[in-house]
């Protein structure tokens, strides 16, 4: 399955904000097993998100957008995914009275007409509650292309992906990406000969060139770090592949020059 990460907001483009939701998601869907190829940006103009969507689609099955769904006139992301799919927006009942506890509990306020936007969600969408925030997200489904909207401020975006997202892309990919990752003493420790990435890199091979557990050198300011990365079935599977190849690879640069080895979260 590959996905395509749009992040909406004039904000990202000017460079005002940095677009940590997309990182986040990144690594998040790696993890779910499931590939991206592509990130956009794109600011709050209505035809601009439409572009991007379609473009999305022409090369990934599943588009994750964050946001744009809050109650002002520029928040237009979910209009347009109704548009894209051909579907009307509703109001969410269940949405409108979280909000109106929500804004009881901490502002001690009832809910504006112009907040209630936020609970309208596509028909026949699945509403992610938000519980940290007002917006709800919202994942569409058709026979072949998956949507899921998620709300633009990170204290929010991430806790919804977590309890709502995150288990429902490991069941739609049915695997995993784990990484393992072995880093080298930096160069004030060990000779550059041993530790540099050009020289680890030689002396790997075409260890290099595994497809599943892959194997990657980066050159890190502080030392060169290796990074095996296997597709499984579940997590256990993944280690039980990654682990016999870390050894090898721990005798081939030799014990005394790795600093640490460690499984990345
Ligand atoms: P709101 O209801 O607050 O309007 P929203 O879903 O409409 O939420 P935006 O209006 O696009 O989201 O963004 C609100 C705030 O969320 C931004 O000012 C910024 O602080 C944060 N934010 C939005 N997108 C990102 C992003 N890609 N990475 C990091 N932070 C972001």
């Amino acid at each position: 399955m590959i996905a395509e990460i749009i992040s909406v907001g004039t904000e990202i483009l000017l460079g005002n904000i940095l677009n940590t939701n997309a990182r986040y998601l990144a690594g998040k869907l790696a993890s779910a097993g499931i590939e991206v190829h592509f990130q956009t940006v794109v600011g709050d103009n209505p035809s601009r998100i439409m572009d991007a969507v379609k473009i999305a689609y022409t090369r990934a099955d599943m588009v994750i957008m964050t946001g744009g769904l809050g109650p002002t006139k520029d928040d237009i992301t979910k209009e347009m995914l109704a548009e894209y799919f051909h579907s009307s927006l509703v109001y969410d009942e269940t949405a409108i009275s979280m909000m109106e506890e929500t804004l009881q509990r901490t502002r001690k306020e009832s809910l504006l007409q112009s907040l209630k936007k936020q609970a309208l969600v596509p028909e026949n969408a699945k509403v992610l509650y938000n519980h940290h925030g007002l917006a709800p997200g919202i994942i569409m489904e058709d026979e072949d292309k998956i949507c899921i909207l998620l709300p633009g401020p990170p204290k929010e975006m991430e806790p919804m992906f977590e309890e709502y997202c995150f288990p429902y892309l490991v069941e739609k990919s049915h695997q995993v990406l784990v990484s393992l990752n072995i880093k080298l003493l930096d160069f004030d420790h060990a000779p550059v000969i041993k530790v540099g990435e050009a020289p680890v890199a030689d002396v790997l091979g075409d260890l290099l060139d595994s497809q599943n557990p892959t194997v990657a050198t980066y050159a890190k300011d502080d030392g060169c770090l290796i990074r095996l990365t296997a597709l499984a079935a579940d997590r256990k599977a993944a280690l039980a592949m990654l682990y016999p190849l870390a050894e090898k690879i721990r005798s081939i640069i030799g014990t005394e020059y790795i600093n640490y080895m460690e499984e990345e979260e």
